[in-house]
């Protein structure tokens, strides 16, 4: 940790800085500059409050130097996470793509979905059998009967199945249907389900939360592999902004950003970032190109009548385009 001394400060305001630092069994080096006093703070295990130095006198500002997180981070790891989700591999040099309708309405409908993703490129299926919705009047989800159908959707079509478990209630019936269990961006901090889902055995995609910065996604990361399990998948869904024109705005820029602090895949899910299908395609591109190891996308073969999200999803015939050409861009981008 760095605390910058403000241009004015004295020698008794430096001296106080230096003896508060010792005081509480770290090492102070005061580093002079060219007009101002820099004082290092070494020998702090891990993550020190800043805010007892930030009050003192003569402070202009206080640098957290060392990381917050120690698991994800590729200092602990510096080579990519990559992990088999039934046969899928994630992370690396793999890109994968997930879709499914936002909602498991029934069967049929299920399974159509399905074999028609399957068919254009998809090697795991999605789909909520619970489901967070902002109103309480909306659709919740088929519940444990969609989680029956997503086995039925393994067993016919081989993909794997990711599914969100909501709250601890449910989390042990979702975790022994699902090959990922899904945390939404509304419980990204929750903390005690963090915790739960470090004691599964299923690997976990975990979305930021709408309003999260990196260092917060990356804590809740943190959270789940301190519990014992590394298999994280961080998924970047778009964050609240005051635009209009989406629902919320993908921050592609975090992708190159995680990847440089963590080993973890990082996934986009450019349909909750946009909530409308007409930008899906383009920002499912761009995720390619900017290095994405895999994509959640929502798809539904009667978006009208979709009980669920219907606006952001896609056709069958839209899906298989997108796959052919982040084929293209994957491959053209790749050597980067
Ligand atoms: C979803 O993937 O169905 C979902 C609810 O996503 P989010 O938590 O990102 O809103
Ligand atoms: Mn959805």
């Amino acid at each position: 940790m760095l605390v910058v001394m403000k241009k004015s400060a004295t020698r008794d305001e430096i001296d106080q800085v230096l003896a508060a630092i010792e005081k509480r069994g770290f090492t102070a080096r005061a580093i002079p500059g060219g007009d101002r006093m820099a004082i290092g703070i070494l020998n702090n295990q891990g993550n020190t409050d800043t805010s007892p130095f930030l009050v003192l006198p003569g402070v202009n500002d206080v640098i957290p130097v060392t990381r917050p997180y120690k698991l994800v981070s590729r200092e602990t790891q510096p080579h990519d996470s990559v992990f088999q989700v039934g046969g899928v591999e994630v992370g690396g040099g793999a890109l994968t793509v997930v879709a499914g309708p936002c909602a498991i309405e029934s069967e049929d409908q299920s399974l159509r979905i399905a074999h028609a993703v399957k068919k254009a490129g998809a090697q795991m299926f999605r789909g909520g059998a619970f489901k967070p919705r902002t109103s309480p009047y909306s659709f919740q989800g088929m519940e444990d009967e969609g989680l029956r159908i997503l086995e039925k959707v393994r067993e016919e079509t081989g993909m794997p199945v990711v599914t969100e478990a909501v709250d601890h209630e449910v989390f042990d019936r979702v975790e022994q249907a699902a090959d990922v269990v899904q945390i939404g961006t509304r419980n990204m901090q929750n903390f005690t389900l963090l915790k739960r889902a470090g004691r599964s055995s299923k690997p976990v995609l975990l979305k930021r939360g709408m309003s999260a910065t990196i260092d917060e996604w990356l804590m809740a990361a943190e959270y789940i592999m301190a519990g014992g399990n590394h298999r994280v998948i961080l998924c970047e869904r778009g964050v609240r902004t005051f635009v209009r024109h989406s629902r919320n705005t993908l921050d592609l820029s975090a992708v190159p950003v995680v990847q440089r602090e963590s080993h973890l895949p990082i996934f986009v899910d450019p349909s909750h970032a946009s909530g409308r299908r007409d930008q899906v395609i383009p920002l499912s591109r761009a995720a390619v190109a900017v290095g994405v190891h895999g994509l959640l996308v929502e798809v539904h073969d009667a978006p009208e009548e979709a009980m669920s999200d219907g606006a952001q999803s896609l056709r069958p015939g839209e899906f298989e385009t997108l796959c052919g050409q982040i084929k293209q861009i994957f491959k053209a981008s790749r050597p980067f």
